[in-house]
């Protein structure tokens, strides 16, 4: 019998976590999960995990090779765009395979105001010169770059407490953790008399709520774009990701030994 084929999944996200849980149950296949190690409980699927940052190309180049991994799956966020690059080069030089398991970035409607904006700080310029009142849903690495503009209030919500603090005049922290309703959304709104969204576009459906409660309350939105792909093949879908890992040790499992 073969050895499973080692899949290292960079996770941090939902899926991720989907993807090892699915994959447990295929003996052909032994999963590692990788975190960065920023959310301090983060939900732990059962099965091999590591937790910490490699150390830059060279550190994941290294560890490609130390444990032999014969395939990298990227289910980083859409936004880990270093994580991305990273595992993009690291398996180029060490040709280890590489695909990404991603969500489907949103899409506007015809009547969506939606602004869309390639950075943090151009995100905090395009909430504009008059005080508003701005939900502010973006994680908590690039925060500080809404301290170009403290004339507005802000609702931050994150799953951590920002840190270092915030040097921002007027915001309230909301520590939470999705997914969230669609009528918690539009009441948190409602109550904190929201004036503008401003958020990522991460895709994919557990967060999307806040963007539908927008449009409903007809509150515009300020998205961020999500950074350019890489060349390496997408999977939006769970079962088509899971079937092409499953594939691929089937392959290597049919190949003559020792070659
Ligand atoms: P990033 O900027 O792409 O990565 C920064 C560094 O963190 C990387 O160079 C790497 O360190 C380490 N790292 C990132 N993901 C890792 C992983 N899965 N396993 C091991 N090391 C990892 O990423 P980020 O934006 O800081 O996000 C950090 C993590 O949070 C990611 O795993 C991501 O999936 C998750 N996340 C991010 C967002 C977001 O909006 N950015 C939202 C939700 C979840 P070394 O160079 O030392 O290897």
């Amino acid at each position: 019998m073969t050895d499973p084929l080692r899949v290292l999944i960079l996770g941090g996200t939902a899926q991720a976590r989907m993807l090892v849980e699915q994959l447990a149950s295929e003996p052909a296949v032994a999963p590692i999960l990788s975190l960065a190690g920023r959310t301090k409980n983060p939900l732990l699927p059962a099965g091999a995990c590591r937790i910490g940052g490699f150390g830059g190309i060279a550190g994941l180049t290294a560890y490609l090779r130390a444990h032999a991994i014969d395939l990298v799956i990227d289910a980083t966020h859409p936004f880990a765009e270093r994580m991305s690059v990273h595992a993009e080069a690291a398996c180029r030089e060490t040709r280890v395979p590489l695909a990404l398991f991603t969500r489907q970035p949103w899409t506007p409607t015809e009547s969506d105001p939606w602004n869309e904006v390639a950075t943090a700080q151009a995100a905090a310029l395009a909430i504009g010169p008059i005080p508003r009142r701005v939900f502010l849903t973006i994680g908590r690495l690039q925060l500080p770059a809404f301290e170009a503009a403290p004339h507005h209030h802000y609702l931050i919500r994150t799953i951590d407490t920002p840190e270092p603090a915030l040097k921002l005049p007027d915001y309230r922290l909301l520590l939470a953790r999705g997914p969230f309703s669609l009528e918690d959304e539009i009441r948190l709104m409602q109550v904190e008399k929201i004036d503008v969204l401003v958020t990522k576009n991460s895709g994919g459906e557990a967060t999307y709520a806040k963007i539908e409660a927008a449009r409903r309350l007809s509150i515009p939105v300020i998205l961020m774009r999500p950074p350019a792909s890489t060349n390496a093949p997408i999977f939006y879908d769970l079962d088509a990701i899971c079937a092409f890992i499953i594939e691929a040790a089937h392959q290597r499992a049919s190949e003559p030994r020792g070659v």
